[in-house]
């Protein structure tokens, strides 16, 4: 099916995509794959922009709400679903194929299979939402399985995520380059997100202020503060705004491992929080370079 008046296909049935990805590499395409969840905005189109840059790539974006990757409490049925709307933003940026599959196009006979991620996704965002990463990386697998892709693009907005795949490419030795990319943001400095439209406008001004603490704690590292200081002034900025219910701000490496009481050089590594505005829990992170401390 092709989508008027553009060159987008748009294909549901997984079967499809596999034989048009196998044409394409045929053809001597490199495939260059960006899972969505839809609902896309310009942080999406940043991982568009980013796959367009692979040589000779035909550039296929998945656009599928993961059953699996949402708890039982979680917004699964409410979240925001614009398929239409969707096509033609990909459509307007130019990407070769929309892969939007439905929940039994995926999960057929259930799961019988799924990925069971390292440690690491029982931190962070793992600590409230158990099976989340688990999910995440079980329709990742399936998505680089059904489009044959050489090459994967995700946004650091998800960084824990971004880890756990990582991990797993390496782990199961899977025949796939991932590639980082940078967090897209409103002039605000809010992370854009799907979520994001469920703010009122009061919500939105108080989201704003997630961004302004993970810079109060990068600005405290480049003042020479240790990672528990840096934490330290992330919170006080945001306990300037008691209706931001914060549910983690940590330091981590930039591989997302505990840092130790101290460090002789420099450091990279990443501050990253999530916090709950009124019924939307948000999520955000920011790199720091750490300067050597000792608590
Ligand atoms: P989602 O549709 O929210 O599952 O996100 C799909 C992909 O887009 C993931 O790799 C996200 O990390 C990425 N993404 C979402 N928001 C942004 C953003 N503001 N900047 C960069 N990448 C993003």
């Amino acid at each position: 099916m092709t989508s008027d008046n553009t060159s987008l296909q748009v294909c549901t049935a997984p079967s499809d995509l596999s034989t048009l990805a196998d044409q394409l590499r045929a053809a001597g395409r490199s495939i260059a794959l960006v899972p969505t969840m839809g609902a896309l905005h310009d942080g999406h189109m940043q991982l568009v922009r980013a796959a367009k840059k692979v040589p000779n790539a035909t550039v296929i974006v998945s656009i599928f709400v993961n059953p699996l990757q949402f708890g039982p409490t979680e917004d699964l049925d409410s979240y925001p679903r614009t398929l239409s709307a969707d096509l033609d933003l990909l459509a307007a940026e130019g990407v070769d194929v929309a892969f939007a599959p439905t929940a039994h196009d995926m999960y057929p006979h259930g799961y019988r299979s799924t990925v069971t991620p390292g440690p690491l996704a029982a931190e962070l965002e793992g600590a409230t939402r158990p099976g989340h990463f688990a999910g995440a990386l079980t329709v990742c697998a399936k998505l680089f399985g059904i489009s044959r892709a050489h090459h994967a693009f995700f946004g650091e907005k998800d960084y824990q995520q971004l880890v756990l795949l990582k991990q797993m490419v390496e782990d199961l030795n899977l025949p796939i380059t991932l590639h980082p990319v940078p967090i897209r943001r409103e002039e605000s400095g809010l992370a854009l997100s799907s979520r994001n439209r469920y703010l009122s406008a009061e919500e939105h001004l108080l989201a704003q202020q997630l961004f302004a603490s993970l810079r109060a704690g990068v600005s405290a590292a480049d003042n020479g503060a240790s990672p528990r200081e840096v934490v330290g002034a992330t919170l006080a900025y945001l306990a300037q705004y008691p209706q931001i219910d914060v549910d983690y701000v940590e330091v981590r490496d930039v591989g997302l491992q505990p840092l130790g009481g101290c460090a002789d050089a420099t450091v990279a590594a990443r501050l990253l929080l999530a916090a709950r505005i009124g019924a939307t829990r948000l999520i955000d992170n920011m790199g720091l370079m750490l300067q050597p401390w000792d608590y």
